[in-house]
């Protein structure tokens, strides 16, 4: 009896409000069917962060919409509301990153990326300067598949180098920062040797305190690259060019923050 009240008052309040539309500068993250025609959409967006929108007949062979919000595309959409989620009324393309859609490793640093993006963000909690590094990392990782089709010397390890300042700059911005020029345990100046690794700790541990029954490793150049992380624009990296130990030892350090941070 209660659900059918709300209902009414739900019809009535939309019906009332059907004209009030909101627009959004957006990421296409996500979409699920969910019934023959409509779509649920995960965007993450400028104003209001992460939302989900769904979006009515929109899988119908001649529903132009579709293509206007395909997952990493940056476009302004249109959500018309009454209350609750609303529904999407209108999209159209920003950029659509074209190579990068047609890159599979691009393809697959970005869907790891989403996944975790997706486990760790809250709805409707916005932040700019998180949404201007996602539309860098995908400006970036076009780029590199520009360069990739022409074949003028996009290596995958550069898909991942820039994967990974991406998400240690998102980590940054989310409030995991973590020390890299003293040991996170005893304050001491890190030594240029090998030292060890720890988010749980918080960051870079000094030879002294490591243990690496439950760290891992980290090499000068590792901690010099994480360096240029936390003090660069995410555009100036992509000039950057690292060894592939300092790649592979990033990957076993963001999956270790990863790891702490979803736990
Ligand atoms: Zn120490």
């Amino acid at each position: 009896m209660v659900n059918e009240v709300v209902f009414i008052l739900d019809e009535k309040y939309s019906e009332i409000n059907e004209n009030m539309k909101y627009n959004y500068h957006a990421i296409a993250l996500e979409k699920f069917n969910i019934s023959e025609a409509d779509r649920l959409y995960t965007f993450f967006t400028l104003e209001r962060g992460l939302i989900r929108v769904p979006a009515k007949s929109v899988r119908k062979s001649k529903a132009k919409l579709a293509a206007q919000v395909e997952d990493f595309v940056f476009s302004h959409i249109t959500i018309a509301k009454g209350c609750g989620r609303g529904v999407l009324s209108g999209a159209v393309v920003e950029k659509y990153f074209v190579e990068l859609h047609q890159n599979y490793w691009a393809l697959q640093h970005i869907d790891r990326v989403r996944i975790i993006f997706l486990s760790i963000i809250e709805e409707n909690d916005s932040d700019e300067r998180i949404f201007w590094l996602w539309a860098n990392y995908l400006e970036e990782l076009n780029h590199l598949s520009k360069k990739q089709q022409k074949d003028v010397g996009a290596h995958e390890s550069q898909f991942s180098w820039i994967t990974h300042a991406f998400l240690i700059q998102l980590f940054i911005l989310l409030g995991y920062d973590f020390a890299t020029v003293h040991c996170c345990v005893c304050y001491d100046k890190i030594n240029e040797i090998r030292n060890g690794f720890s988010a749980a700790k918080g960051g870079v541990l000094c030879s002294k305190c490591f243990c690496s029954e439950y760290f891992c490793y980290i090499e000068p150049d590792t901690i010099k690259a994480i360096r240029i992380i936390q003090t660069n624009k995410l555009q100036s990296l992509a000039k950057v060019t690292v060894h592939d130990d300092v790649y592979k030892q990033l990957d076993r350090i963001v999956y270790n923050i990863e790891k702490w941070i979803m736990r």
